[in-house]
C-alpha cells in the first residue's frame, strides 16, 4: 500500500470502503485520514494489512455493522504487533451500542479488558466525542462531528486541513445539517454522501433512512454547487447500475464523481 503514504501529505483522504454492503467487488464504508487515524471500520483489514496495527483512533459515524466490522478483525489479526491502545471515538450512544452488542465477550471479546503483550497497555478504549467540537489530528487535519438523520444516533465529519475540507455525511436520509455545515464552513470543497437505492425503492430509503438518486438532488436543489464537487458512495451493489443511471439523470449541474475502493479524494 505504498500509495497510503503519498496521501497524508497533501490534502487528501483516501477511500478504504465504498459500498453500501460487502461485496465481492469492494468493501463498505472506512476513510483513511491519516496513518493514525480512520473515519469508520468497514473495509480497513484489507486494503492496510499490517498497516493497520500503528491506526491510534477510529472515527465513527455511527454503529452499524458496515461500519464498524474490521474493529474486531484490526485487534485480532495484528494482536501482536500492536503497541498502543485503539481508540474508538464516537457518540455517546455509538459507543454504548458497540460496547453492549459487539465487544461483549458474546459476539467478540471485550478488548477493553485486555492488555497488550506483558504491558498494562489495555487493546481498546473509548472516548466519547461532542458534535460541532472541533478535535485537531497530529497531522495538523481537523475532525469535526455534524448530526446526520439515520435509523440510530449517526454524525458526519467534516475533515479539514489549513483552508480546504472535505464533508463526509455517511449514512443518512435527511441533508438539513449538512446544508448548515456548507452554510458555515466555506472552507468545503467536497461532499461525500451515501446513495444506497435505486428510486422504486424510496420507501426502503425513507424506513432505513437512505438516500436515492431523486431523493437526494431534490434535497440538493437549493446548494450553490459552484465550487462543490459531489462523492458519491454506500451504493448497494446490486441495484448499481439502476443507481448510476439515475444520478446520471437527476444530477443536474452538480459535478459527480462514483466513489471506488481505493481512490483518493484532493480537497
Ligand atoms: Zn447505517
Ligand atoms: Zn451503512
Amino acid at each position: 500500500m505504498n500509495s497510503l503514504k503519498i496521501s497524508i501529505v497533501a490534502n487528501n483522504i483516501k477511500i478504504l470502503g465504498s459500498n453500501g454492503t460487502k461485496g465481492l467487488e469492494g468493501g463498505t464504508s472506512a476513510f483513511y485520514i491519516d496513518s493514525e487515524n480512520m473515519i469508520d471500520a468497514g473495509n480497513l483489514l484489507k486494503p492496510l494489512g499490517v498497516e493497520s496495527a500503528r491506526i491510534k483512533n477510529i472515527w465513527l459515524t455511527h454503529s452499524h455493522l458496515d461500519h464498524i466490522i474490521d474493529i474486531a478483525y484490526v485487534l485480532d489479526s495484528y494482536f501482536e504487533e500492536r503497541e498502543e491502545t485503539l481508540v474508538i471515538k464516537g457518540l455517546k450512544e455509538t459507543l454504548d451500542a458497540v460496547k453492549t452488542h459487539f465487544f461483549n465477550d458474546v459476539i467478540w471479546p471485550d478488548f477493553s479488558k485486555i492488555t497488550l503483550g506483558n504491558s498494562n497497555i489495555n487493546a481498546l478504549a473509548y472516548e466519547e466525542i461532542d458534535l460541532y467540537k472541533e478535535y485537531t489530528l497530529g497531522s495538523g487535519i481537523k475532525l469535526e462531528a455534524f448530526e446526520t438523520d439515520h435509523t440510530v444516533k449517526s454524525c458526519g465529519y467534516v475533515v479539514q486541513k489549513e483552508n480546504s475540507a472535505v464533508l463526509i455525511t455517511a449514512d443518512t436520509f435527511g441533508l438539513e445539517s449538512m446544508i448548515s455545515q456548507l452554510a458555515v464552513k466555506k472552507e468545503i470543497k467536497s461532499l461525500v454522501i451515501e446513495c444506497s437505492f435505486p428510486s422504486k425503492m424510496e420507501e426502503l430509503a425513507k424506513i432505513s433512512k437512505h438516500l436515492t438518486p431523486k431523493l437526494l438532488f431534490n434535497k440538493l436543489q437549493t446548494v450553490d454547487n459552484s465550487n462543490l464537487t459531489l462523492y458519491i458512495n454506500h451504493i448497494k451493489p446490486l441495484h448499481k447500475k439502476r443507481i448510476l443511471e439515475e444520478i446520471a439523470l437527476f444530477k443536474g449541474s452538480w459535478k459527480v464523481k462514483i466513489l471506488k475502493d481505493g481512490e483518493i479524494i484532493n480537497f
